[in-house]
């Protein structure tokens, strides 16, 4: 059966590189009049000829965010289960070379993460693990989702991709939306940062949306990690993505998240920088591209940063966020995936956000589905 992989596979890394930075000035001049924006105007919106229309690029998102998602942030907290991991991947603190001491958390340590996080009134949880079949398969999360789900209207994970049969059965536990980033759409790149372990099938993590689509999960969430290749290139497949999955598994809905890289156990340096300002551009085209799509902001940026994009487009934001398993009670010391940059206390963010005239949405906007 047709997979994203066709499609990617028609297209050059260097040839999309090269038509973004030819872009013109008219090109996005175009590209900002128009109601409806496709692939080559997404690419004017990123090239560096968009730079001197940043303002007016972040009054027009603005103005749709608002118009499809009103005056509203949606809240949610990750919540680490594992730091187990049998991959190595070059930038993350849990790869299966590092020394760390190792921790999965129990039904009890897990129930205790969770009163914390109930108490700070969070609703949208995200679950998160490292890939290790052995303590944390299919059946650990199916576990962990059927533990916590009365206590959530959205549950969200983010662990190892799967097959489809996998993830029928997690939805028929209560599962509502995944997390899976391509880390970077770059083919050789991926292979340098991915050496060792079943994340290193390039294939297999690019068409895990198709599997998620198949399985007919609710939402999707797609991204790229920045730092690891050129961003502008990396945006553009993530974009490719997202269009060729609304069209194919158009019932399902979908979020982009922008991780840059941040300090870890054993860190990698980036190898492109993005500064804020291509982060606010990126941001930005892909509002321009796409009224629909929730765009995700997590505290690995600034508090700077975090206080001036919640106005321009992003949809739903992370607070008080703990990178390592049991971080919020059970074992706050335990090793972090990577080091957190905004780390005021949800009730600051609450706070920050209500100062800014936005309604703070606990529960989600559309429904809840149980
Ligand atoms: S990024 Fe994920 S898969 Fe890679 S080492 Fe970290 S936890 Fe494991």
């Amino acid at each position: 059966m047709s997979t994203f992989t066709t499609l990617f596979d028609t297209y050059n890394w260097d040839a999309t590189l090269s038509s973004i930075f030819n872009k013109t000035t008219s090109d996005v001049e175009q590209a900002l009049v128009k109601d409806k924006r496709n692939l080559e105007d997404f690419k004017a919106l990123i090239s560096p000829e968009a730079k001197p229309f940043l303002e007016q690029m972040a009054q027009k998102s603005k103005a749709l965010t608002k118009k499809r998602f009103g005056n509203t942030i949606q809240m949610y907290a990750p919540m680490y289960l594992s730091n187990e991991c049998q991959n190595i991947c070059t930038y993350c603190g849990f790869s299966l070379t590092n020394k760390i001491a190792r921790r999965t958390l129990t039904n009890t340590e897990i129930l205790k993460e969770v009163s914390f996080l109930k108490a700070k009134g969070y609703d949208h949880i995200l679950l998160v693990t490292g890939e290790a079949n052995q303590t944390v398969g299919v059946d650990y999360i199916k576990n962990a989702i059927q533990l916590i789900r009365s206590q959530f209207s959205n549950i969200t994970i983010e662990i190892q991709p799967l097959d489809q049969n996998e993830y029928e059965l997690l939805i028929e536990s209560g599962l509502y939306a995944v997390l899976v980033y391509q880390e970077t759409y770059h083919r050789e790149e991926y292979k340098k940062h991915h050496p060792k372990g079943k994340k290193s099938n390039f294939n297999y993590r690019l068409e895990t949306p198709d599997r998620l689509g198949k399985a007919g999960i609710h939402k999707i969430g797609l991204g790229a990690l920045f730092g690891l290749e050129d961003w502008r290139a990396d945006s553009f497949f993530t974009a490719l993505h997202l269009k060729y999955l609304q069209k194919t598994y158009w019932k399902t809905k979908y979020s982009i998240s922008f991780p840059r890289l941040r300090p870890h156990s054993g860190g990698l340096e980036p190898k492109v920088e993005m500064t804020d300002a291509d982060l606010v551009q990126l941001i930005c085209a892909f509002r321009l591209f796409d009224e629909d799509v929730e765009l995700s902001m997590s505290t690995r940026e600034s508090e700077v940063f975090r206080d001036n994009i919640v106005n321009l487009g992003a949809t739903s934001i992370s607070a008080e966020s703990k990178t390592n398993p049991g971080g919020y009670t059970v074992d706050p010391q335990s090793l972090e995936q990577f080091e957190i940059s905004d780390e005021r206390s949800t009730e600051e963010i609450v706070q920050m956000l209500k100062n800014q005239g936005l309604e703070v949405v606990w529960k989600d906007w559309d429904k809840t589905y149980f």
